[in-house]
């Protein structure tokens, strides 16, 4: 490895480094005006409950349709949105556009479905978050009982702060579910001192869960401990007719995923459901 080569491989990497700093800049530039031009908009997943095969709740996904690059997944701007804050503004904007849509479905005569939206840590580390909540509820006219907040479990790294502020939620009426449950550092000993409602096993265990026994028992004993703690549990990522009766057999209460429908447009989200005199079932049969 000679002198000229390092120098080589150095300028090469200079020059990669260069560029990614660019078009970080560049996507940052857009993402201050995407907000006012409407480029975002929510997509929105059923949540299902097992046992009764029934519609039970909706999670709020964001997108960005970029005017260049297309329909942008939030891998791909979520993290640069939370690095530099523009996550707060976002973040709002899509609370009080998933209430607001919860809202409408519930004036149309739906039958009522909790809505699920997910937090970012920086949303939860504000220290006036509940009063902003509180505002976006009374804005929409939608009932707190009806919003379920999606945390990681990063919100124990300050167990004190993340204790206060569960307890303010709570008290505001909302649900707290406990989002990529598995893949965090939770202690059990938090489970039971916090405040939540339901763990969403993550989509990682719920994949092999079929072929990886280490996973099926993982998966297995997440949901019995939720069971026992008085916890609603949700399997995230369910693609198979397969994992679904694995997942029943376990009683796990909820499932989420592909199998059931992939995150879709609002105007197509209750079509996937028969809906008429207050049932809530799948068009298509669960296995
Ligand atoms: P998440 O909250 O765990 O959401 C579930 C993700 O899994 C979604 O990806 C969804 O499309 C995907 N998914 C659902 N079912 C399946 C399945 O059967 N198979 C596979 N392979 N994937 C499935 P998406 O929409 O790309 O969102 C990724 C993450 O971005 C979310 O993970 C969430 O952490 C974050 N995110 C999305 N919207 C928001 C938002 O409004 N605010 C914040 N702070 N984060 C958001
Ligand atoms: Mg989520
Ligand atoms: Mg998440
Ligand atoms: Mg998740």
């Amino acid at each position: 490895y000679s002198a000229k080569e390092a120098r080589n491989s150095w300028k090469r990497y200079a020059i990669q480094m260069n560029l990614k700093a660019k078009e970080k800049l560049l996507l940052e530039n857009d993402l201050r005006i995407a907000l006012e031009l409407g480029q975002f908009h929510l997509a929105y997943q059923p949540l299902v409950d097992l046992e009764h095969e029934i519609l039970v709740g909706a999670e709020a996904l964001l997108r960005w349709s970029h005017p260049q690059k297309g329909e942008l997944p939030p891998s791909e701007f979520i993290p640069l949105c939370e690095e530099n804050g523009f996550i707060l503004p976002l973040g709002e904007w899509v609370l009080r556009n998933a209430c607001q849509q919860m809202k409408t479905w519930q004036d149309k005569g739906f039958p009522p479905i909790v809505m699920s939206v997910n937090l970012s840590i920086r949303q939860f580390r504000q220290h006036d978050l509940c009063e902003r909540i509180e505002k976006v509820l009374e804005e929409t006219g939608l009932s707190p009982q009806w919003l379920e907040l999606e945390i990681t479990e990063s919100i124990m790294a300050d167990v004190t702060f993340a204790t206060e502020m569960l307890e303010r939620l709570k008290k505001l009426g909302v649900r707290i579910s406990i989002d990529d449950f598995g893949t965090g550092y939770s202690s059990l000993y938090y489970l039971k001192r916090f405040p939540i409602d339901k763990l969403k096993i993550d989509r990682s265990f719920v994949n092999d869960v079929l072929t990886d026994r280490n996973d099926a028992a993982i998966v297995s004993g997440i949901s019995a401990m939720a069971r026992n703690l008085n916890l609603t549990v949700t399997a995230e990522g369910v693609e198979s007719a397969g994992q679904v009766a694995f997942l029943k057999e376990l009683k796990c209460q909820e499932a989420q995923g592909y199998f059931f429908s992939r995150p879709v447009p609002p105007e197509q989200f209750l079509s996937l459901f028969e809906l008429d005199k207050g049932k809530r079932t799948m068009k298509e049969t669960i296995a």
